[in-house]
C-alpha cells in the first residue's frame, strides 16, 4: 500500500472528528476540568489565589496534608534520598518497603503483600503476569481503567458482565469451557458511581465456576469496613484471592500494592514486569504511607466523621431530588443527562467556590456525564449544609432536579 497523507501517525489528532469533539469545548469548560491547584488546606484548596471548599479528592482521611506525614516524607528524604533511582531488583530493596508490605499485610490481614509504584501499576503488574491467553477474565462493564488495560497486555480474553448485575455474572461464567483458567476481576467500590461490589455473592458464585477472584480496593482501603481495612471488612468477609489498592487514596501518598497467598506475591516479584523493570516506591513516598497507616488505625473518629458526612449528604440530596445512582459511599456523583448542563452546573458551583469535578465518557457512560463529589474526614456538617444550600439553588436555577 503506498503511504498516504493519513499515514502520518499524527493525522488522526487533526482529523476533524477529533478537531470537531475538541472544538465543542468552550474554554471555560477545559479550564474547569484542568485547574491549577496552589495549596491544600483542611477540607480547601485555594486555586488563583482564592479558598475554595474542596469537593472532590480522593483524600479521604485527610492525611495528604496531615502534618505528621509531611514531616515523616521530609524525614526519609534526609535520610534516604529523593529516589531509589531504579528497580527493586536491580538497587535493592530499602528498610522502608520492607516495613510497609508488612504493615499492609497485617492491616489487610492477608498473607503477603507487594508495594508497587503505583495502584495502576499493581493492576496492570498482576493481570498481565496471571494471564495468558488461554485464560478468560471475566470483569465489570464498570471496572476501571487499570483493570481493562492490565487485561489487554495480557492478551487474555476479557468478557464483562452487565455493572453488579450477578445473573450476568452467572451466564458469563457459565459460557466459558469449564477447563479454561478464570479470574474475575471487580473494583470494591467504583470510582466513579460510589457503589460497593457485591463481594459476597460476587466470590461465592466465581468460586462455584473454578474461577478466582481479585478486588481493586483503591477506593476502599483506609474508608470501608469498622477498622476500614476495606471492602471485604465492610461485608464482614475475608480478602479475595487477590487484592489490589493505591496508597494515594485514604492513605494521601502515592504508590499501590497487591496481597494474596506468599506463593502468588513470590511469583509476582519475579514475573510482574510493571515491578521489574520500573523504578520502586520512592522513600518519601514510603515512609509518608507508613505513618498514614499509623494514624489510619489510630484515629477512628476521621473514618467515623467521614461516614456521618457522607450518610448526611447523601439522604440530603436525594431528598432535594439530585439523581446520585446507587453511591453508598464517600464517592457521590450527581448524574446529569446533559453535557451543558453539567458543565452549568460545576460553573455555578465554581462561582461560589466549590471545587467539583465534571465526568465524561470515557470515565463513566457517554448518556450519563455527572458531576462527582468526593468527601473527606476534615469536611464538617456546616460544610455538607453550605453545599447542599449551594446545589439547591443551582439545581432549581438549571432544572437538575427530578420530581420526587
Ligand atoms: N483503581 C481504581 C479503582 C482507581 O480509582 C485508581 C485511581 N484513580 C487506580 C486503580 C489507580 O491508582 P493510582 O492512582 O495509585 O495509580
Amino acid at each position: 500500500m503506498s503511504p498516504t497523507a493519513n499515514a502520518d501517525i499524527f493525522s488522526k489528532i487533526f482529523s476533524r472528528h477529533v478537531q470537531r469533539s475538541l472544538g465543542r469545548l468552550e474554554p471555560h469548560q477545559i479550564a474547569l476540568g484542568m485547574r491549577k491547584v496552589d495549596a491544600l488546606g483542611p477540607g480547601t484548596v485555594v486555586t488563583s489565589g482564592r479558598e475554595m471548599l474542596m469537593f472532590s479528592s480522593n483524600n479521604y482521611l485527610g492525611l495528604a496534608n496531615d502534618p505528621r506525614v509531611m514531616e515523616c516524607a521530609s524525614r526519609a528524604v534526609q535520610t534516604w534520598g529523593a529516589s531509589t533511582s531504579g528497580s527493586r531488583l536491580l538497587n535493592g530493596t530499602n528498610e522502608l518497603h520492607i516495613e510497609l508490605e508488612e504493615q499492609l499485610r497485617a492491616f489487610k490481614q492477608i498473607e503477603k503483600v507487594v508495594v508497587f509504584s503505583s495502584g495502576y501499576m499493581a493492576n496492570l503488574g498482576v493481570l498481565s503476569a496471571l494471564l495468558t491467553e488461554d485464560d478468560v477474565v471475566v470483569i465489570d462493564k464498570l471496572a476501571h481503567a487499570s483493570i481493562i488495560d492490565g487485561c489487554k497486555l495480557a492478551g487474555a480474553q476479557v468478557r464483562s458482565f452487565k455493572h453488579q448485575d450477578l445473573e450476568s455474572l452467572e451466564m458469563v461464567l457459565l459460557s466459558i469451557e469449564p477447563e479454561r483458567s478464570k479470574l474475575v476481576v471487580v473494583d470494591g467500590v467504583y470510582s466513579m458511581d460510589g457503589d460497593f461490589a457485591k463481594l459476597p455473592d460476587i466470590i461465592r458464585i466465581a468460586h462455584r465456576h473454578g474461577a478466582r477472584v481479585m478486588v481493586d480496593d483503591a477506593h476502599g482501603t483506609g474508608v470501608a469496613g469498622p477498622n476500614g481495612r476495606g471492602s471485604a471488612e465492610h461485608f464482614g468477609i475475608d480478602e479475595p484471592d487477590i487484592i489490589t489498592g493505591t496508597l494515594s487514596k485514604a492513605f494521601g501518598c502515592y504508590g499501590g500494592f497487591v496481597g494474596a497467598k506468599k506463593e502468588i506475591i513470590d511469583f509476582l516479584k519475579l514475573s510482574s514486569r510493571s515491578f521489574i523493570y520500573s523504578t520502586s516506591l520512592c522513600p518519601s513516598a514510603t515512609a509518608a504511607v507508613l505513618q498514614a497507616l499509623t494514624i489510619t488505625r489510630e484515629e477512628p473518629e476521621r473514618r467515623e466523621n467521614l461516614w456521618r458526612c457522607t450518610n448526611y449528604l447523601l439522604r440530603e440530596l436525594k431528598s432535594l431530588g439530585f439523581d446520585t445512582g446507587h453511591s453508598e459511599t464517600p464517592i457521590i456523583p450527581i448524574i446529569l443527562r446533559d453535557h451543558n448542563r453539567m458543565f452549568d452546573l460545576v460553573a455555578a458551583l465554581d462561582a461560589e467556590s466549590i471545587f467539583v469535578s465534571p465526568v465524561v465518557y470515557p470515565a463513566c457512560p457517554k448518556h450519563k456525564p455527572r458531576v462527582r463529589l468526593s468527601l473527606m474526614a476534615d469536611h464538617t456538617l456546616a460544610d455538607i449544609d453550605h453545599l447542599l444550600d449551594v446545589l439547591d439553588t443551582q439545581g432549581r436555577r438549571l432544572g437538575l432536579l427530578r420530581l420526587n
